[in-house]
């Protein structure tokens, strides 16, 4: 229901927990969050029920193991798979080193998780956001679209029936954040040496309200230094730039 990606130079962790608070008002039976490290790894936490119990578990686990500059965090109101910590997002390939999050459905999610489990891919949850994970791991590791992370997310993203914003994450791209949205939205945040993406501006807006509003059927990737928009086959396209002037 609610979703944050940061690219930046604050700890990633606090940036995507603060975002998510901010949101909470929208409703969510479950929270999760993604850091990258910078050094190669992408480390994962999520759980049902309020973001205070994701908070909990992050001490449990301790927060030290999720230092890094960027990430993203997640809300979800369940469509697919009861509301469980296995259900929770952010979802990850096999491999562990892509991590999705989403909002929305994804359709024909049947159809690319019976070709994917063609492939022997192990399903770890119920739900339809999990099949983008895999999808795009696979985008990335083989074929015209390897080594590209939004040209990946581009692929699948194409193959994809129904409204989402799916953010994106691969731990061999630490200084990227890729997000793409159809029918459901997406707000870029630019700030100084450090960029967002969101569901929603009361995510970044008490650190930037320098915005950007996505158009249908578009991608940006985000590092620290800036931002690049194109459509769903790698056109250049415009997004509209906007100041968040009301008070939240
Ligand atoms: N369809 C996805 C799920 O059930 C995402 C739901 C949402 O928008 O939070 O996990």
């Amino acid at each position: 229901c609610g979703i944050v990606g940061y690219v930046g130079h604050r700890s990633a962790l606090d940036v995507v927990l603060d975002g998510l608070r901010r949101m909470e008002y929208r409703g969510y039976d479950s929270a999760g969050v993604a850091v990258l490290d910078g050094e190669g790894g992408l480390t994962v936490e999520r759980k049902a029920g309020r973001l205070a119990n994701l908070e909990a578990q992050l001490d449990v686990v301790g927060r030290e193991s999720f230092g890094g500059t960027a990430g993203m965090g997640h809300t979800r109101w369940a469509t697919h798979g009861a509301p469980v910590d296995r259900n929770s997002h952010p979802h990850r390939d096999s491999t562990g080193r892509v991590a999705v999050v989403h909002n929305g459905i994804i359709e024909n999610f049947i159809a690319l998780r019976t070709e994917l489990e063609g492939f022997g891919v192990e399903m770890t949850s119920d739900t339809d956001s999990e099949t983008a994970a895999h999808l795009v791991a696979r985008a990335y590791a083989d074929g015209e679209t390897a080594g590209d992370l939004t040209a990946s997310v581009r692929a699948v993203v194409r193959r994809l029936e129904g409204a989402f914003t799916l953010v994106v994450t691969h731990a061999d791209v630490p200084d990227q954040v890729v997000a793409a949205r159809r029918s459901s939205p997406l707000v870029v945040g630019v700030g100084e040496g450090e960029h967002f993406v969101a569901s929603d501006v009361s995510a970044f807006i008490e650190h930037t309200r320098q915005a950007v509003e996505l158009g249908q059927d578009q991608i940006v990737v985000i590092t620290a230094g800036g931002y690049e928009v194109t459509d769903f086959h790698g056109e250049p396209a415009t997004a509209k730039p906007f100041t968040v002037d009301w008070d939240l």
